[in-house]
C-alpha cells in the first residue's frame, strides 16, 4: 500500500487513478487494501461542490470552463461524477472522452467517470472514498456531478459542502418542474445559456427561481440572501467570476459559524451507516446465501413454516 500512498500524497494524478480503481474493486483481497489505504490517509481538505442539473443542461460545457476558472485562480480541480445509469447499464457520464475536452489535458486537473456498479448506493459509496483520495492527493476543489434524476441527487448532496443546481431557461412561468425537495437542497441555482438570444428568458427564469427560494424557509447554515439564483453562461464565461465568489462567501461563512464542520460530521455519520447496512446487505448475497434463502422461502411458501420462524432461522445461519 505504501508504493500507492506516497505518490498518491504527492499528487500524482497516476497514483490517484490507481487508488480510485482499489477502492472500486470489488474483489474481497482489493477491499481490504482499500480500508488499509483509506485508514492511512491525513485529514486534507477540498471544497467539495456537487453539481446536478438534466441532460443537455450544459453540465459539461461548465465544468469544463468553470474548472478552467479554478485552475487560472491556482487550484487543482478534480471531477467525479454519479451516474445512476451506470449502476444498470455501465454506461458513464464521464466516460465520455469529448467532453472537458480542455480540462483534461490540463496538469491541474483530474477528471474521473463514475464507477459502475450493481446499485447506486455502491456508486455513491465509492464515489464518497474518491473524494477522499482526491482530497488526500492535494486537490483543493472537487466537483462531483450527477443528473436530476430522485435519489442520485440527494446522494450528491449527502457528501457535497456546496450543493448546485445548473437550470436551463425556460419559456413561461413553469419552474420546470423542479421538485421542492431538489430546491431546498440548493445552495445556488444557476441558470445556464444566459446568451444571445436566450438572455431575456435565462433572465426571467432566474427571477421566477429566485421568487420560489425566497418562499423557502430560512436555513440555519445559511447567510442572508442564501439560496440564490443568478444566470451564467458556460458558453462564454459570464457569471461564472460571480459564481465562485458566492461559493467562497458562502463557505467562509458556513465555517465562521460552525455549520461546515457540523455539516460534515453528519455526512461521515450517514455514510458509517449506509457502510454498515450495506456490508449486512452483502451477506445475503453469495451462493450459499442465496441457496439458504430460496429453501426457506419454500418452506414458507408451503406453510411448513411461519415467515417470522424461517427469518430467525435465516438470521441465525447468518450469525452462525
Ligand atoms: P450536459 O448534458 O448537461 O453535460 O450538457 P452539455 O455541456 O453537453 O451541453 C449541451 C448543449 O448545450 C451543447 O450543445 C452545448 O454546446 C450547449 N451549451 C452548454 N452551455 C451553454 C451556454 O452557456 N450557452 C449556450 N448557448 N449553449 C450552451
Amino acid at each position: 500500500m505504501t508504493e500507492l500512498l506516497t505518490p498518491l500524497l504527492n499528487g500524482d494524478r497516476r497514483a490517484l487513478s490507481r487508488a480510485i480503481t482499489l477502492i472500486e474493486s470489488t474483489r474481497a483481497d482489493h477491499r481490504e487494501d482499500a480500508i488499509t489505504l483509506l485508514s492511512q490517509l491525513p485529514d486534507r481538505q477540498a471544497l467539495r461542490i456537487g453539481l446536478s442539473g438534466t441532460p443537455g443542461v450544459g453540465k459539461s460545457t461548465f465544468i469544463e470552463a468553470f474548472g478552467t476558472l479554478l485552475t487560472e485562480k491556482g487550484l487543482k480541480v478534480a471531477v467525479l461524477a454519479v451516474d445512476p445509469s451506470s449502476a444498470r447499464s455501465g454506461g458513464s457520464i464521464l466516460g465520455d472522452k469529448t467532453r472537458m475536452e480542455q480540462l483534461s489535458r490540463n496538469p491541474n486537473a483530474f477528471i474521473r467517470p463514475s464507477p459502475s456498479r450493481a446499485e447506486l448506493g455502491g456508486v455513491a459509496r465509492r464515489t464518497r472514498e474518491a473524494i477522499r483520495l482526491c482530497e488526500a492527493a492535494g486537490f483543493d476543489v472537487v466537483l462531483i456531478e450527477t443528473v436530476g434524476v430522485g435519489q442520485s441527487e440527494t446522494l450528491v448532496a449527502e457528501m457535497s459542502d456546496l450543493f448546485i443546481l445548473l437550470l436551463a431557461p425556460a419559456g413561461g412561468d413553469e419552474l420546470q418542474g423542479v421538485k421542492r425537495g431538489i430546491m431546498e437542497m440548493a445552495d445556488l441555482i444557476l441558470v445556464n445559456k444566459a446568451d444571445g438570444d436566450l438572455l431575456p428568458t435565462a433572465r426571467r427564469t432566474v427571477a421566477d427561481y429566485a421568487g420560489a427560494l425566497r418562499l423557502l424557509r430560512k436555513r440555519p447554515q445559511d447567510p442572508e440572501n442564501f439560496p440564490l439564483a443568478h444566470a451564467v453562461s458556460a458558453a462564454t464565461g459570464d457569471g461564472l467570476e460571480q459564481a465562485w465568489d458566492e461559493m467562497r462567501h458562502l463557505t467562509g461563512w458556513r465555517r465562521a459559524h460552525g455549520h461546515f464542520d457540523a455539516t460534515r460530521a453528519r455526512q461521515a455519520r450517514y455514510w458509517f451507516q449506509a457502510e454498515v447496512r450495506a456490508g449486512l446487505l452483502s451477506r445475503l448475497d453469495t451462493p450459499e446465501a442465496r441457496a439458504r434463502l430460496a429453501e426457506l422461502g419454500e418452506a414458507v411458501a408451503h406453510g411448513k413454516a411461519a415467515p417470522g420462524v424461517a427469518a430467525a432461522e435465516m438470521l441465525d445461519w447468518l450469525n452462525g
